[in-house]
This record gives C-alpha cells, structure tokens and sequence, in this order.
C-alpha cells in the first residue's frame, strides 16, 4: 500500500540499523566525485544509502545523487540480457534476440580475433565517463589497436592539457584549490561538476573562515548560489580576461619574482634570430643533466650579477645570482635572447583591461580591481607555514611561503575551441602570483605534479601496427614535439579518430566525438567493429545528434553498414542500444568490483595519495556483467600476452584477480594498499592475494599522508620528489619548472612555418599550426565566430549540469526526475524580452547548423548574451523506459541539435574542436531567439519516433517502490 501521504518517513536515519539490516560500505557513482557511501540492505535488497563519516573524501556527506542510488539499481531500464539483433533488421529498430554470454562471447572472440590476425587497427573501443582507463587503454594496446579513447577529448582535454604542459597538474582529481589557507577563492566556468561534496564542504569551511569567494561565470548557479560576488563573462572570452589581469599584474609589479626566478622558466634565454633556434630556449648542448629525457636541463639564463649568461640549471639557482627577468641580450657567439617573461610581458603589453572589456563584457575598473586583489592578496596578505622543505637543489627553505589567492576552473574555460590557450593563460596567470602546490593556492594531488612534458608518449609508429602483436606505446599520451605525432610519412593521421595527427596535435584524451563520423566516411580507413562502452553517442555524447543517428545506419554500395559490426556495452537502455548489433548489459556500481587506481584517476588528497575500490554489496542483476570482466575474459580468449602465462594458459581467472596480480612495474599494481604478501606492505610492494578483502574492512579506501616537508612545493620538492619516483609515479626525480614559456608549442610552430628539420604538416594545415601553437598563451575568437554571421546569430548558448543529475545515466532516475523531469532554456529577461519571448513561454532557437524548441525561463542569474539549459535531460521517447509522452521527451530538449560536429576548413570539413587539443568546441555555438506561434504543439522540437523496448530489461521499479514503500523501517 502507497503512503505517499503519510508523515512517517520511508526510512528513519536516526534509527540503528536493526538485525535484520546490514550495512556494506562501497564507493559512489551516481557521479564522478567517487564518494564513500554505506548502502543499507533488507532481505538482499538495498534499502537505503548514505554518506561514510569514515571516509576521506567526503566525511558522511552525501548528496541528491548519491542518496537516489536504490533507483539506479532498481531502473525499469535496466538491461539484464546479452542481446543480437535479429537478422534483417535494422539498425535502431531495437528488434533483438536474447542470447547466451557465451554465444556473445563466441561472436566477440571469432570477430575480434580474425581483425587482430589481420589488421588490429579496424578494431575500435571508445569508452564514455568510465573511471578504468587503465585497463581499457591497456586492453587496446594488447589488442594492437591505436584506436582506442575514453570520453576526455569531449569533456575537458583542454584544462588536463592546458595545466599539465605549463604547471605539471591540473584541476579535479590532479589538484585544486586549498581552501585551507586561502584568503580570496576564484571559481572560473565552474557549476555544479566535478568534485562536488568535496568542493561544497570546503566552501562551506572557507566562507565560514571568513574568505572572500568570487565566481566569474556567464551563468550564477551551483556553487556560484553562495559566492560574495558574481562576475558576469561571455562565454569563451575567459582567455582575454587572464591576459588583461596579466597585464595588470606585470605592469603593477604585482608578480613573485623570486619565485618566477628559482622555478619557472621565466629567466630562460629565448633565441630570438630567425631560423630553426628561433623561438626555442638557447641551451648549451655540453651541459646540464639530462632532465626528463626529452627537456634536458641546460638552458641558459641572464645573470644580472655577473653579466653574463650562465646554465639555468643549476648555476642559474646559485646564491648570490640574480637572473635577468627583462631585457635583450646577446650571447658570445652573437646570437640575440630574451628572457621568457620579457616575452611575455611584450605580449600582453596591449592587453590593456579596456581591450578586455569590448570582449568579456567586464567593466575595466573591475578588471582593474580584480587584479589588484589578487596581487595584493597573494603577495601583502601573505603568510608562511612553519613548514621547513628542501628544494630539489638542496637549498633548505626554514618556512614554507603561502600564496593565499586559489582558483578553480573547469569546462566553461575548457569546451571552447580557444580552451587550451585560455586554461594555459589561467596556469601562467596563477604562475606569476607563486600559487603553484603553495598553501592557499592551487596544490598537487599525488601522482602529479608529471613532468612537463609528462614522459607518456602515445603511440605513433604505423610500422608497429602488426597482426597479433601489442602496441610498442599506451595508443594515449602527451607529444613533446611533431617527432611524436601518430601520422604516416605524408602526415595523414594514423587513429580513425585523427587524434595525434596535424589536425589535433596535443589530443592527449582522444577525439570520440568524430569516430563515428570518420569510420563511416572511411578517414583514414575503414574499421570493422566499434566497440563502445558507456556513452550515449546516438544522443546526448556526440554533436549534431541527428546526423549521428543516420551515420550509424548509412550503408555502403554493397549494402552493407559502413561501420559494419557495432557492440555497445551499457547498463541502461539508452539512445544508443537500439542501433547496436550485439548489446551486453552492464552491471552497475553496486554490484561489481571497481579501482579508482594509482596507475589511472584515484582519489587523493593534498596531503597524500589516496586509491579506493567499489565492491558489489549486491549481486549482479539478470545476466548483466562488469565491463571489466568482459575485457578480462577477451583478453584471455585472444591470448593477449600480458593476459597469458607462457604455457598458453589465462593468467587471470576474472578481474578481481587481475587487479591482485597484476603489475605494471615490479611492486607496483592497481591497488597501493595492503601489498605483500602478507599484506603489511604499503604503496609498493608484491601482490598480496587478500588485497580486497582488506580494502573492505577498510571502507574500501587506503589512504596515505606524507610528511609535512613533502606537502607543498611538489615540482622543486626534493625529498618528495625522490619519494615518488621511488613509488613508481614518476620516472625521474628531477624538478618541474613551470613552463610561462612553452618551447614544446614552439617545435609546432617552427614545423609549420617550414624552419626545422623533420616532420611537418600537410600545407593546409600549416598556419592552423603556426597559429594557434604560440609559446605564450593568448586569446582568439571561438573558431566558429570565423564561420557564422554573429549579428544573425547574437546569442552564446551552452550547457551546463543540474545539482540533481549526471550525465543520461541519472535523467531517468525515479527520484531525481521528480526534481527536474525536463530542462528549460533560460535567458535574461532583457534579452528575452527584446526577442518577445515570455516566461514560461515556447521559443524557437536557431544556430548556423540547426534548430530546436523549447521552453524558456527568464532569469537574471545569466548575462544578456547567454542562454543556457541543463544537459542529458532531454530524450528520446521511450528511451530509457521512459513512457512515451514523458515530460523528459516532451518538454525536455537538447541542445546538441544546435551543435555541429565539423566546421568548414580548408575546402573541406575539420573537426568542431580545440585545433591544439582536439576538445569538443560544445560552448562555441551561437544562436537566436524567436517566440514560437501560439497554434504550434506545446512540445519540444525535434521529436522523435518512440524508441523500442528491447527484450529483457528489468521493469520492476514500480514493483520495487510498492515493495520498499509498503514496508516500514
Ligand atoms: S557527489 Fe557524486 S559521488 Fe558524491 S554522493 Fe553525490 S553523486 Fe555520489
């Protein structure tokens, strides 16, 4: 019997837990966050989830998300059976028949095994927000496919690329801000994302600490509901703000000179004179150490004491030297330099903030203000810790120097296709005011800070693609110099994806966003089979959803598909499960076994590397299966050798035991918790056979604390960077000097303007090159702004999330969708108003490649110029168990019919993306605003036909709710 309106609460907190309930404690993944939770469990059913107080990321808290988990488990949309589609059927029709897994298996292995005897690059996996890169990418590998990405390449590439070639570290799970000790907060395109409890416990600490919270953002919502003050921006203009307060900066003296002196790259002597040096750091070839292997240490700086020029490293940290941070110099043998900062500081010379303000929309006096904030907050509000350290040169520094100005950014800097200059301007920006891993400023998380560049190359010799043969190189990674780049002789890209090629040279994340578009069109060759693992790419992963949709069906002149064989792996049924040819069904969080690994994205915190597991507290619904164990099971059919013993026979019965047992260097394997054998040793050490169970009586985290030396300062910090080499994290233990000045953007660029030795790009591409590889950060206009008319097209649009929902895997959820069942478009009521649109009113949205409509809602919590809307709410009817009709289809939209996924280039198409990165230009879009007529349908545009149910899916959330609601705690 429903007691909806009852006043007895469903379940009581407060109570203890009675006899019959037990209490298993996991790791949470209604989004990335990865708190600890405890899941609350009757008659093996889950009744109840809430927050660990015992564990280290979020200390009990948890949220809408996270507490609505039991609907997760409990879906109608649950897919529960491998399924085939039935012959002569096709593709999105959804008509299948229920097999066994070991006919699937059969099928995958035969398929995938005649591709990896033949040619292993028609084998393609791209896998969504999945939180196990490791093994897929390692998966891959083994296979011999450089055909292989995870979702980062259409979320933010640009801030993980951008940060980690200028500081070594980036935002999230690599760093953040240190609200600890901050005295100002600077949140930049942040919302409701990434890191969430996290971010909202420290927020809350630091506000109530008395720290001032500024939140620059087109959009004031999430975390910007309680920021001291909201600065409105345009969107993708965040780059020429940083430039106009680095203007400020430098031209105020409002910059930490020792610290740009002793570790950054600032005093380095750049070649000035034309030719194949120009633009390079001079260097002395006989000397300095050989650094990471692909920088060596021995640049040259200006020592303003003796003169003369002398090695940076390590005469340029001497006592009693004093490196020239401006200036033009001349070497002995006649060759013209200046210091990094001299360039820099020339370069944003006309950046003045009244140039700022034609472009973001900010006042100059405020533009003014904010950098006099941040400068006399970093550096006349500065304290010190009683931290004495020793830096890698062996200089003993009695106090550890705090610079309490912390930012934050995310993708509303990333998704544009100016992100990765934007993100480094922010890096160099936060580089000036000393706030790199100092307190109250932007610190490390173990294992970053990397080198710069990290020493992960991709793979890229098309030689080394052989039948039956592992790759030579993990097929993601960061490219040093064009040497690197994953492109034949004639510089056509390798990857189906053109990741790593002339077109996206830094692509570190992959580009997943243009893999269906280049299979079916064959660019730069064909492949056999996709293999994707949860990613909705027929609806809300992939741009211009629609042509998408017909690409996945387009069939060739034989009549036959152009990407011929496609498997998707999920939980759910989504958009994307109706086109495929063999569906496996997924498990979810709580009923499988999961890594947030050392070796991929752990959890760690400032203070200490931390890694933590999920556990299945359930067991696995219908037939569903773990993806792991899919790839687990593969890989010992196909013989991969790392998955092989030399007998012949698999090396490892399911996942659980490979986590164990395997090791990616000796010592060192998924799990740095309780290794050896008898499980007493920590971070590095022999597999311990009984690792998962001490990660389950130990609320499935281990977490370790450094010492307090080794806490801050991690680039130049010698004792803990001999630490993390000896863990395994990095290779060398060598410092990172901040790169303000980026010679590896400059090998680019020299390639493409013709003036050095080796490789260069096809000559089409080769002032896209020039261009946008500039060693000093600086902004330009979205790429799409050169393609449409702006005075037709006035408005920005982008997206971002709600509190209640991540991604399409929660906008189906029981109970968050009855928070927001649909999205609407909300627009300044000026800006509404002049378009003659109402509140609450239908609107069409137009942009350059499509058209929508939906429902708008004034609000004056976004700039004039902006509309914006929650994504993945919008669906397709009857996707996701969703009843036709659903508000979420009828009411909700998506914006991605208003995206595209090219842009016009060079007489042809190039990817609507980051020309450095290869990230998604999602926010670029520009649109209008027109009322639609009182006689159209009160429903969203487009609408599509009913998606099928496909046999087998769970269908027992009503069933469930009668059950858990009839019953009393
Ligand atoms: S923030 Fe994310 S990981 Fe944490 S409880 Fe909420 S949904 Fe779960």
């Amino acid at each position: 019997m429903f007691k909806f309106l009852s006043s007895d609460p469903v379940h009581n907190p407060t109570a203890s837990s009675t006899a019959d309930t037990e209490v298993k404690t996991t790791t949470c993944y209604m989004c990335a966050c990865r708190c600890g939770i405890r899941v609350h469990l009757r008659d093996g059913q889950v009744r109840y989830i809430d927050g660990n107080p015992d564990h280290p990321l979020n200390k009990g808290v948890i949220c809408a998300k996270g507490s609505s988990g039991i609907m997760k488990q409990v879906s109608p949309a649950r897919l529960t059976q491998p399924l085939l589609r039935k012959p002569g059927s096709e593709r999105g029709e959804g008509v299948f028949e229920p097999i066994s897994w070991e006919r699937a298996f059969d099928i995958l292995e035969k398929r995938l095994s005649h591709l990896r005897a033949t040619d292993p690059k028609k084998f393609a996996l791209f896998t969504g927000r999945d939180q196990m890169q490791a093994l897929t990418g390692l998966f891959a590998r083994q296979f011999g496919t450089p055909n292989y990405a995870a979702h980062g390449g259409f979320c933010s590439v640009n801030m993980a690329a951008g940060m980690i070639y200028s500081v070594g570290g980036s935002f999230w799970e690599f760093g953040g801000p240190d609200l600890d000790h901050a005295k100002l907060f600077v949140m930049i395109g942040t919302a409701e994302d990434h890191h969430s409890n996290p971010m909202k416990m420290a927020l809350g600490k630091f506000k109530r600490a008395g720290g001032r919270f500024i939140s620059i953002n087109p959009v004031r919502t999430g975390y910007s509901a309680i920021a001291d003050e909201w600065i409105p921006i345009r969107p993708g203009t965040d780059g020429a703000l940083f430039m106009a307060l680095l203007h400020e900066l430098i031209a105020h003296d409002l910059v930490d000179r020792p610290f740009l002196q002793r570790f950054t790259n600032a005093p380095q002597l750049v070649v000035l004179d034309d030719g194949e040096r120009e633009g390079l750091f001079a260097f002395d070839p006989a000397a300095g150490v050989p650094g990471d292997g692909r920088n060596p240490h021995n640049k040259l700086a200006w020592d303003l004491t003796s003169g003369r020029a002398i090695q940076a490293y390590p005469e340029g940290v001497e006592e009693g030297r004093s490196l020239a941070l401006e200036g033009h110099y001349t070497l002995p043998d006649g060759t013209r330099v200046a210091p990094a900062f001299q360039l820099l500081r020339e370069r944003v010379s006309q950046h003045t903030p009244e140039w700022a303000e034609t472009i973001t929309g900010i006042p100059a006096e405020r533009i003014r203000q904010l950098a006099r904030e941040m400068g006399e907050t970093a550096l006349h509000q500065a304290f010190e810790l009683p931290i004495p350290w020793t830096d890698a040169w062996g200089k003993q520094h009695p106090t550890t120097q705090a610079r309490p100005v912390a930012f934050h950014a995310m993708r509303g800097l990333a998704a544009h296709s100016n992100g990765f200059q934007t993100v480094r301007s922010l890096a160099v920006l936060m580089s000036l005011l000393g706030t790199i891993d100092a307190p109250g400023g932007f610190r490390h998380k173990a294992p970053y800070p990397r080198h710069i560049v990290p020493n992960y190359r991709a793979f890229n010799d098309p030689d080394m693609i052989k039948p039956n043969t592992p790759l030579n190189a993990a097929p993601l990674g960061f490219p040093a110099n064009p040497e690197e780049l994953a492109v034949h002789a004639d510089g056509t890209p390798l990857r189906i994806d053109h990741a790593f090629s002339w077109e996206h040279p830094l692509s570190a994340h992959g580009l997943m966003h243009n893999v269906i578009t280049n299979a079916v069109r064959g660019d730069p060759y064909k492949i056999d089979t996709l293999l994707i693992f949860m990613a909705n790419m027929a609806w809300n992963s992939t741009m211009n959803t629609m042509e998408v949709r017909k690409k996945l069906n387009a069939r060739g002149e034989d009549g036959e598909y152009l990407i011929p064989f496609l498997v998707v792996c999920d939980a759910f049924q989504s958009e994307t499960v109706a086109f495929a040819d063999l569906v496996l069904p997924d498990t979810t969080y709580l009923e499988r076994h999961d890594v947030m690994s050392m070796l991929d994205r752990p959890i760690s915190e400032f203070d200490g590397p931390v890694d933590s597991v999920r556990v299945p507290v359930v067991e696995p619904t219908g037939e569903c299966k773990p993806f792991q164990e899919v790839l687990i099971e593969l890989a010992s059919r196909l013989k991969f050798p790392a998955f092989t013993n030399e007998d012949g026979s698999r090396k490892f019965k399911d996942y659980p035991d490979f986590v164990v047992n395997f090791q990616a260097q000796p010592g060192v394997g998924f799990l740095m918790g309780w290794r050896g054998k008898d499980g007493t040793q920590h971070l590095r050490g022999d597999p311990n056979p009984n690792q998962w169970e001490m990660y389950a009586k130990n609320n499935c985290v281990f977490q370790h604390h450094m010492p307090k030396n080794q806490q801050y300062m991690r680039n130049w910090n010698r004792p803990y960077l001999d630490f993390a080499k000896e863990k395994g994290w990095r290779q060398k233990n060598d410092p990172v000097q901040l790169a303000i000045y980026s010679d590896t953007l400059q090998t680019f660029r020299l390639a493409a303007q013709g003036k050095s030795k080796g490789r260069q790009p096809p000559d089409h591409l080769r002032e896209r090159i020039a261009t946008y590889f500039d060693p000093l950060p600086f902004w330009y206009e979205p790429l799409e702004n050169a393609c449409v008319d702006t005075q037709q097209f006035p408005l920005a649009a982008i997206t971002q999330r709600p509190m209640a929902m991540y991604h399409s895997w929660d906008s189906q959820n029981a109970w968050l969708r009855q928070i927001h069942s649909h999205n609407y478009l909300h627009v300044n009521p000026v800006t509404a108003k002049a378009a003659g649109v109402e509140d609450g009113g239908w609107a069409w949205v137009t942009s350059a490649w499509g058209e929508l409509r939906c429902m708008v809602r004034h609000s004056d919590a976004v700039e004039p110029g902006t509309v914006w809307t929650w994504n993945a709410i919008g669906k397709a009817s009857g996707a996701w168990q969703l009843a036709p009709g659903a508000d979420e289809s009828r009411k909700g939209f998506l914006l991605n019919h208003l995206i595209t996924e090219e842009l016009p280039f060079a007489g042809g198409q190039i990817s609507n993306s980051d020309p450095v990165t290869g990230q998604a230009g999602w926010y670029d879009v520009r649109v209008n605003l027109r009322p639609a007529h009182a006689e159209e349908p009160a429903e969203s545009f487009p609408q599509l036909d009913a998606v099928p149910s496909v046999p087998g899916l769970l269908r027992s959330g009503r069933r469930f709710m009668t059950h858990i609601l009839s019953k009393k705690p």
